[in-house]
């Protein structure tokens, strides 16, 4: 993947990928970007998750995850897992962080 040198504000849009195993973000600048639904599912901060992590017992992986349906909110994302985990609220700016290699 290309460094991303971007903010939320150079965002264009993100949709899920046909497949549904990934984000595509999509920069003005035209350059896209792709994050994996396994990735984000592991990078939920939601009180559920952020509680399973003390508690020990958050996933280590989430093999053959999806992302079943996204809710545009602005700042920021509701991302709902084939897991059934729908809780998860990513901001724009933690998507762009989560570009990062
Ligand atoms: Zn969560």
């Amino acid at each position: 993947m290309e460094n991303i040198q971007a903010g939320t504000s150079d965002i264009e849009s993100i949709v899920r990928s046909d497949d549904l195993a990934n984000l595509v973000v999509t920069f003005k600048s035209g350059q896209r970007a792709f994050l994996g639904a396994e990735k984000l599912r592991l990078a939920c901060k939601c009180a559920h998750c952020l509680r399973a992590r003390i508690d020990g017992r958050f996933p280590e992986a989430f093999p053959g995850i999806a992302i079943v349906d996204l809710g545009q909110m602005g700042y920021g994302l509701n991302i709902a897992f084939s897991d059934g985990h729908t809780r998860g609220i990513y901001p724009l700016g933690y998507i762009v962080a989560l570009l990062e290699p």
